[in-house]
């Protein structure tokens, strides 16, 4: 999609840290870090939110998600977020998942 930010990234046209790609997702670090490590996970493909995703789709964020922990060596544990719609917070209507490490995750969330 043309004006969807992530897509424009995806396609190298908006620069990006990236930390890991594959042929159905990409990952990069966040720019505005909440968390020692803040890496965004995506589809390639542009979809809006979790309802879009597919089931091949799932399994191939999953499988990018799984070599980016073993990447990342954060045997000590992570926190996967999807901020969904408006009252989720997504801010960026491309599917995300937030993959936040380094430090004690509090809860709840804000
Ligand atoms: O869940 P939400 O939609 O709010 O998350 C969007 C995220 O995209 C934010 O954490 C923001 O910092 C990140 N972002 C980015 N690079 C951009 C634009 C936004 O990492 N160019």
């Amino acid at each position: 999609m043309e004006n969807c930010l992530f897509c424009r990234l995806v396609a190298g046209k908006i620069p990006a840290t990236q930390v890991y790609a594959d042929d159905e997702t990409f990952a990069f670090k966040d720019i505005n870090p909440v968390a020692p490590g803040h890496i965004l996970l995506i589809p390639r493909r542009h979809m809006e939110n979790m309802l879009d995703l597919d089931d091949a789709t799932a399994l191939a964020m999953h499988r990018a998600l799984k070599n980016i922990v073993a990447a990342e060596k954060l045997e000590k544990g992570f926190r996967v977020v999807a901020n969904t719609g408006e009252h989720g917070g997504q801010t960026v209507f491309h599917l995300h998942w937030h993959i936040l490490f380094g430090r004690h995750m509090g809860w709840p969330p804000g």
